[in-house]
């Protein structure tokens, strides 16, 4: 079994302890061997990016462009086989495996772009002769810690920008699947990645992600994850003073109005709920239908969560594949009992055992639910939906924004004036009309507001925000 070493200073260095990367579809298969990343190997790779800081901060916007663009590129033609690692490691289907590394890849394009974009502004002084110029430099060394559930996208989020703008990068993926994270390193690597310029420690969140994350040597880090391990590092970036960026959870809200095209509102819910497992900080968990259209709509939505085909990731007949761990599982389970418990009618939701030992679940839809219940206000991230009955517009409103969240809302409806105004007032970071509330396109800002998300936005040129920081420098000629 091939070991996959942690990439520090340009040199693949060897492990003390490895972790069995496992097939979520097929437990009996070994995806491969990956480094555990220790306190020290934390240590190596900042002082490796902090000596390669000045010489990737004074690189031309071409040399940094050259490389994020032969990054993007291999990404793209070998889109297949990364797509098929990533199913394997993660239990995505294949078309979404497949799906996410072209992501990944066109992400990496569009920042090469975005190197040759930095600009600045060049203002007048109040004051005579005097020149005033407002620049755009890196932060400095930038750790990111990324989720299991995005496993090559989000570390090609986080990682194209940050260096794109001149960063260095110390590269803490989830200890769940870190063999895409080690697929960007490799990539890195083989299109010349100055040494120290990019790192990848591997390893658990409680050692290497904690060891980044108090590491004097930080400038800034970038989180994607739950929200208690966010609001951790926030904690501790107010401490030391550090910038960070944090996208966490969601329990959005997708509405469907009685002057909804049903079949379009069936689609988006159905899309938003249960693909990719349910397993996305976008998904629709809160569904909630007008009284009108309710009955119609969740026959309908019903009889195709019925007929989805859970299986095996790589199955081409596969629509939902396993959830990624025995621990996601149980979690997921467990809300389907709290559904019960709490006064729900449920539909699906079991455990369901196929030819090969895996984490498959039936999609859940439940029924007769209140948003007061615990199942509509905490994120249960798995193939589960709540449906909330409303009287009118004015009270669906009202069920959205209540909720701690604010990453992604939707609205299915053919009013003009509903949609307007839905999109003025639901309190979230971005709103989707007719379509499900996932499912985003990479070269626009991501995030939400409230509990969602914690600094400036990632993806687009909003990314800048984040990864550069701004210098006023005043100059009078003589
Ligand atoms: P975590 O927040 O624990 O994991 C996210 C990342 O943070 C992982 O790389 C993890 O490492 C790392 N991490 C964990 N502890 C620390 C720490 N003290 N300091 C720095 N980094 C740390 O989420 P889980 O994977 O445990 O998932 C739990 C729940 O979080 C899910 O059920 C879901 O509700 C939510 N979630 C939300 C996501 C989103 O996109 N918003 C994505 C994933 C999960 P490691 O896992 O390697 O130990």
């Amino acid at each position: 079994m091939t070991k996959h070493d942690n990439l520090i200073g340009g040199k693949w260095l060897p492990s003390n302890t490895y972790s069995e990367n496992r097939n979520p579809s097929n437990t009996d298969e070994v995806v491969g061997l990956y480094a555990q990343g220790s306190v020290d190997d934390v240590d190596a790779a900042v002082a490796a990016a902090r000596k390669a800081a000045p010489g990737w901060a004074a690189a031309t916007p071409q040399v940094r462009h050259d490389l994020l663009e032969e990054v993007g590129r291999k990404l793209a033609e070998r889109a297949e086989d990364y797509g098929r690692l990533l199913s394997r490691e993660e239990g995505k289907t294949l078309a979404e495996g497949i799906g996410e590394t072209m992501r990944a890849a066109q992400v990496f394009k569009f920042f090469a772009g975005e190197a040759l974009r930095v600009t600045g502004d060049l203002q007048a002084s109040v004051r005579p002769d005097i020149d005033v110029e407002v620049t755009r430099e890196p932060v400095g060394v930038i750790g990111l810690i990324t989720p299991w559930n995005f496993p090559i996208a989000i570390p090609a989020w986080k990682t194209a920008p940050a260096l794109a703008y001149g960063n260095c990068v110390v590269l803490k993926p989830a200890d769940l699947t870190p063999g895409c994270a080690h697929v960007i390193a490799g990539l890195l690597d083989e299109c010349g990645c100055p040494p120290g310029v990019f790192n990848l420690v591997m390893g658990r969140g409680s050692v290497v992600g904690e060891a980044i994350v108090t590491h004097p040597d930080v400038d800034a880090v970038s989180f994607t994850g739950s929200v208690a391990t966010g609001s951790h590092i926030a904690e501790v970036c107010g401490r030391l003073k550090r910038k960070c960026q944090l996208e966490m959870g969601g329990k959005n809200p997708m509405v469907v109005l009685d002057d909804a095209d049903l079949d379009v509102a069936v689609s988006a819910c159905l899309n938003g709920t249960f693909f990719s497992t349910g397993q996305r900080c976008t998904a629709s968990s809160r569904l909630i239908v007008q009284a009108g259209i309710h009955d119609a709509f969740v026959e309908k939505l019903k009889a195709a969560m019925l007929a989805l085909k859970v299986g095996d990731a790589l199955d081409p007949a596969t629509q939902i594949g396993p959830v990624v761990d025995e621990k996601q599982l149980s979690s997921n389970l467990a809300y389907v009992d709290l559904a019960r418990k709490e006064g729900a009618k449920v539909i699906g939701g079991e455990r369901l055992e196929l030819d090969v030992p895996g984490y498959f679940q039936a999609p859940a839809l439940f029924l007769e639910t209140t948003n007061s219940m615990r199942i509509n206000r905490e994120e249960i991230f798995g193939p589960c939906g709540s449906v909330i009955k409303v009287a009118d517009f004015e009270e669906a409103i009202t069920v959205a924004n209540d909720t701690e969240f604010g990453l992604s809302a939707g609205i299915c409806t053919t009013s003009l004036k509903h949609a307007r105004d839905f999109k003025r007032r639901v309190r979230a970071g971005m709103v989707m009309v007719n379509l499900p509330t996932a499912g985003v396109d990479f070269h626009v800002p991501f995030g939400g507001t409230r509990g969602s998300s914690f600094g400036p936005r990632e993806q687009g040129r909003y990314a800048a925000e984040f990864f550069t920081t701004v210098k006023t420098s005043y100059l009078f000629a003589g």
